[in-house]
């Protein structure tokens, strides 16, 4: 190993132990816990080296970069791609052809476009994103939304609703904010009881996401390292 792959090799296992720590520290399971790597900006050959660790689950936020990436990897056949960023409609079926999951899914005709997209294909994982900001620019269905929402993806056919997800606000105790998008996941199981998932936490707050029940951690640069300069 190099020594760049020997430092990645060694951030990844102590972001695991700090995970089975926050994990057994709320009386949890580390093993109900999936933990993404997000690999944005990053090359291909540093999720080839990732996987060479044993990581399955990546995630990517820009769908050019997203379906170079799947495509150079694809004699990987172990990995799962999340695409964790905003979708635009018309990139959806790019998305989906890729992506085992799609964690950034805020309003209904963008639903619709997944959904025509996944016509004979294995059935999508979805997490509807839910805004705990006040401003719409964040991303994300508005709280008030949330079962509209949830209920037209439980009446997508391709479509298979996971749960919530979200990203802390800036400036608010990620706890608090936490603790919210919990009573939102409690709302979307009323709809849709299967839907027991929470992609919550990242580098710098999935140890409050954890204790407030997350399944799904969506953690880059405490794993990779500092992300390259992008244009
Ligand atoms: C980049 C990104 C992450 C990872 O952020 P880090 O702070 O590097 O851990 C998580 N979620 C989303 C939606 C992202 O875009």
């Amino acid at each position: 190993m190099n020594a760049a792959a020997s430092a990645l090799a060694t951030r990844l296992a102590g972001i695991d132990e700090n995970i089975a720590d926050a994990a057994r520290n709320a009386g949890r399971s580390p093993d109900e816990i999936t933990r993404i790597v997000v690999t944005k900006f990053h090359p291909a050959s540093l999720v080839r080296e990732l996987a060479d660790l044993g990581v399955h689950d990546v995630g990517e936020n820009r769908q050019q970069e997203f379906t170079a990436k799947a495509a150079d990897l694809a004699d990987l056949p172990s990995l799962r791609w999340h695409f964790v960023g905003q979708v635009q409609t018309k990139k959806a079926r790019a998305v989906r052809t890729a992506a085992s999951a799609v964690h950034a899914v805020d309003r209904v005709k963008l639903v619709q476009a997944l959904d025509r997209a996944g016509e004979g294909l294995e059935p999508l994982d979805v997490f509807l994103q839910v805004n705990l900001t006040d401003d719409p620019a964040r991303g994300g269905a508005s709280p008030d939304g949330i079962e509209e929402l949830a209920e037209h993806i439980a009446a997508a056919e391709t479509l298979r609703l996971q749960g919530v997800m979200s990203v802390a606000p800036l400036g608010e105790d990620p706890a608090r904010a936490f603790a919210r998008l919990a009573d939102y996941a409690e709302r979307v199981r009323r709809i849709v009881p299967g839907a027991t998932s929470m992609s919550a936490g990242m580098s710098q707050d999935f140890a409050e996401a954890i204790t407030a029940g997350a399944t799904h951690l969506r953690i880059g640069t405490a794993i990779t390292g500092a992300r390259p300069a992008h244009g």
